[in-house]
């Protein structure tokens, strides 16, 4: 049984305690990460002995670290660092540590591997395992926290669940995810604004989103503003047209006061000419949005290059010119196969890592 707020609710009814057992139960898991019902210190003997009779607390493992030996060498942990996790079913997921500035991001996976196979993506590639619970996304970033403090004696000041898999496709354990991690009374809490949910613009979970009154950012991977093209790139947006989509955007602008990122990843002669620009700029500036653009990041095997320095410029002074907002990204982590698009598991040793299930 997954340890969710409701079922834990349900299991309290069931057992005749009172409701605040179940916030009670949540907190020692989520809050103080205990693995043991015997050490809920708050909690009657009796239920804890109930508990231990009937319930597991399982630990998740970080199987293999990649770019830890660079980012010791740094001393200020200031590389990127991709994480294996297994989790108790013994599925493999992957995280990404990534450092810039003060700045220190923690990208999740929200399923093992995805079903959505976008062209440019490893993760596509693989096929779609299973979604992951909320719990294992919350170990996620508890195990990025515990690197982050060892690493610089600080704490993540961002999450992004841009890792492997749609979020929007596993949004209720994500909602459940976001609940846990922005917990005030919580030891790690975090504010909804400094958490990204990405989408490849999946319309009715944008809707939801909208409608959910969370304030978590909303990234959108828009690749092309041409249908035809982005429908090459990323086969599920021939179910939601750019039309489709521009309209739950507004939606999205309007309930929510805050704008979208557009995530625009460049590919030699694919989506980085003037044209393309142009349509770009004439699909963003209709909405409340930013512009995020990023180098592709070369896959073995796959057709796609990262645009060129002087075509990449262009773009980005076109989209400048026409008064639209424009961040440039380095992606990073490509080196290890952290970088966007890159990510896809494969077994390693193991070292133990805990947490709560
Ligand atoms: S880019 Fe995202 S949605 Fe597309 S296949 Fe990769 S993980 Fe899935």
């Amino acid at each position: 049984m997954e340890f969710t707020r409701a079922r834990l609710t349900d299991v309290m009814a069931k057992l005749g305690e009172p409701g605040f057992r179940a916030a009670q139960l949540h907190r020692w898991l989520y809050s103080q990460r205990s693995d043991d019902f015997g050490a809920m210190s708050s909690i009657s003997t009796s239920l804890r002995q109930k508990l231990a009779s009937s319930y597991a607390i399982r630990v998740s493992s970080v199987v293999r670290t990649e770019g830890e030996s660079s980012a010791s060498m740094t001393g200020d942990g200031s590389q990127t660092v991709k994480y294996l996790l297994r989790m108790p079913d013994d599925e493999l997921v992957e995280s990404v540590l990534i450092p810039s500035g003060e700045r220190m991001t923690a990208c999740i996976s929200a399923q093992a591997g995805c079903p959505l196979q976008c062209s440019f993506c490893a993760t596509g590639h693989m096929g779609f395992r299973r979604n992951l619970h909320a719990f294992e996304m919350t170990d996620q970033v508890f195990a990025l926290q515990q690197e982050t403090e060892k690493r610089t004696g600080g704490r993540l000041t961002n999450i992004v669940f841009m890792g492997m898999g749609e979020p929007l496709l596993n949004l209720d354990n994500v909602i459940e995810a976001v609940a846990t991690l922005t917990g005030k009374d919580y030891s790690f809490s975090i504010s909804e604004k400094r958490i990204t949910i990405s989408t490849v613009g999946l319309v009715r979970g944008i809707e939801r989103i909208a409608a959910s009154g969370l304030k978590t950012k909303l990234a959108i991977s828009l690749h092309s503003a041409d249908q035809q093209l982005r429908e090459r790139l990323m086969p599920v947006a021939g179910q939601y047209p750019l039309d489709e989509l521009g309209r739950a955007i507004t939606g999205y602008n309007r309930m929510t006061g805050l704008p979208v990122t557009f995530v625009y990843m460049l590919l030699r002669g694919v989506n980085d000419t003037a044209e393309d620009a142009r349509k770009l700029t004439r699909y963003a500036r209709r909405f409340l949005c930013k512009i995020n653009l990023i180098d592709y990041n070369s896959i073995v095997n796959f057709e796609f290059r990262p645009a060129y320095p002087d075509t990449r410029d262009a773009f980005v002074r076109h989209l400048l010119d026409a008064g639209l907002q424009v961040t440039v990204r380095k992606s990073q982590g490509a080196a290890i196969n952290a970088a966007c698009g890159q990510l896809a598991t494969q077994p390693g040793p193991s070292a133990s890592n805990r947490s709560n299930y």
